[in-house]
């Protein structure tokens, strides 16, 4: 579970986030929309201490990460990142991505590691592709390898910053239909998507931010299917 409290993030003069509260339950999955500029990614970051935030308090599984006298690094061991570029290592095979921070952050022996590997890569369809190369992977399949190593760090919680933006429309689904079934599974993630048929499906919450603020928040139904707010509906006119 991760709670945001009264986050702020400046920018030099420009504040990005102005003030943030939300809650994500464990087994939550909470969707993140909102126009360019709005401060997804930001608020994504800041969750993670990406970021650090201006002000304002990130609370994960009941530890406050933003206190300063925690270990960053061990926080940040606990919540699981993808992006919308993969950061996946090209001298490295796919089983050496996903083996490699689990070796030197988790201090995982070689065994363990591999072990980790292979259910995930497996989790994610792609147990036949542990020797690949990233470069010899489609995008989609790059995107997936990505979700595996983090899950190979036994995350407590997920962010995915558009995930699948990236991607050839035809690469999109097999990348959202790992994400179902993380969701099926039980994890605890935060989606910034423009992917409105996932969030009406998946999400158990969406939240819609402009502005820096959070504009608008309840379920798919309520967000997408009859918004509130002026704001909300004109940012879902121009994107459906
Ligand atoms: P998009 O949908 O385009 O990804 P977003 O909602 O994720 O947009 P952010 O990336 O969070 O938006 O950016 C919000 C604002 O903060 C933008 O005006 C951006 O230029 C600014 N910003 C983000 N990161 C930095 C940075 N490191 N330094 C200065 N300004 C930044
Ligand atoms: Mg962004």
């Amino acid at each position: 579970a991760i709670e945001i409290h009264g986050l702020h993030k400046s920018f030099g003069d420009l504040e990005v986030l102005r003030g943030i509260d939300f809650t994500i339950a464990p087994g939550e999955v909470v969707c993140v929309i909102g126009p360019s500029g709005s401060g997804k990614s930001t608020l994504l970051r800041c969750a993670n201490l990406l970021e650090q935030p201006s002000a304002g308090r990130v609370v994960v599984g009941g530890t406050d990460i933003t206190d300063p006298d925690v270990d960053i690094d061990r926080v940040r061991r606990r919540i699981g990142m993808v992006f919308q570029q993969f950061n996946l290592f090209p001298h490295l095979s796919v089983l050496e991505n996903l083996t490699i921070a689990q070796r030197r952050v988790l201090r995982r022996g070689k065994a363990e590691s591999v072990h980790a590997a292979r259910e995930n890569l497996a989790r994610v369809g792609l147990a036949d592709k542990e020797s690949s190369y990233p470069s010899q992977l489609s995008g989609g399949q790059q995107q997936r390898v990505a979700i595996a190593r983090a899950l190979s760090m036994n995350p407590e919680l997920m962010l995915f910053d558009e995930p699948t933006s990236a991607l050839d429309p035809e690469l999109v689904g097999d990348v959202l239909s790992v994400m179902r079934g993380l969701a099926d599974e039980g994890m605890t993630m935060m989606v910034v998507t423009h992917e409105m048929g996932f969030a009406r499906e998946v999400a158990d919450r969406v939240v819609f931010m402009d502005g820096g603020v959070i504009v608008e928040e309840g379920t798919p139904d309520e967000v997408l299917g009859n918004p509130q707010h002026q704001r909300t509906r004109s940012f879902l006119a121009r994107i459906l």
